[in-house]
C-alpha cells in the first residue's frame, strides 16, 4: 500500500475497499484528506499513508437546492434538496461530504456538533462503479 501515489486515484481505490486513507507528513505530522503529495503545512514531500476511522462531528453545513448536474440526475434539486457538510474528523482533519440521515427541508433541526459516522456510497456498475465517502448522523444515545 505504501507504493501508491498520494493522488485522488489512490484515494478512490481505497474508498472502493471501504478504507478512508489520507496522507501524513513524516516531517511535521500534518494530516490531509484526501491525500496530498505535498504537505499543506510544511511543504515537505515525505508522506506516508494513514487510515482514518471515519468518525467525527458536523462543523458546518449547507442545504443545496440548486444541484450540480451529477446530483440533478439522481433527482436532487429544488424540490429535493440535500445536505453537504464540513466534517471535523476525530483525527483533527476537516473534510467536505454529503450528510445523510438529515432532512434538508428542515435545516433548523440539523445541529452543528452532531456525531457523524462515515459510509461508503456506491453508484454505478462495473467500470462505472464509483464509491463516495458520505457521513451519516449517529442517533443520540438514549
Ligand atoms: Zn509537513
Amino acid at each position: 500500500m505504501n507504493d501508491k501515489p498520494f493522488s485522488d486515484t489512490s484515494y478512490q481505490q481505497f474508498l472502493s475497499e471501504e478504507k478512508i486513507m489520507g496522507s501524513k507528513c513524516r516531517k511535521c505530522g500534518a494530516l490531509a484528506l484526501p491525500p496530498r503529495p505535498i504537505c499543506i503545512s510544511c511543504l515537505g514531500s515525505d508522506m506516508s499513508w494513514t487510515q482514518f476511522n471515519g468518525t467525527g462531528q458536523l462543523a458546518a453545513f449547507t442545504c443545496i437546492s440548486v444541484a450540480p448536474p451529477h446530483m440533478a440526475r439522481e433527482g436532487f434539486g429544488r424540490n429535493n434538496p440535500y445536505v453537504v457538510g464540513v466534517v471535523e474528523l476525530d483525527e483533527g482533519v476537516r473534510s467536505v461530504a454529503r450528510i445523510l440521515g438529515v432532512d434538508a427541508n428542515k435545516p433548523d433541526q440539523i445541529k452543528v456538533g452532531t456525531s457523524l459516522k462515515a459510509e461508503f456510497l456506491e453508484k454505478g456498475e462495473g467500470p462505472d462503479k464509483h464509491t463516495s465517502l458520505v457521513f451519516r448522523i449517529v442517533p443520540p444515545r438514549s
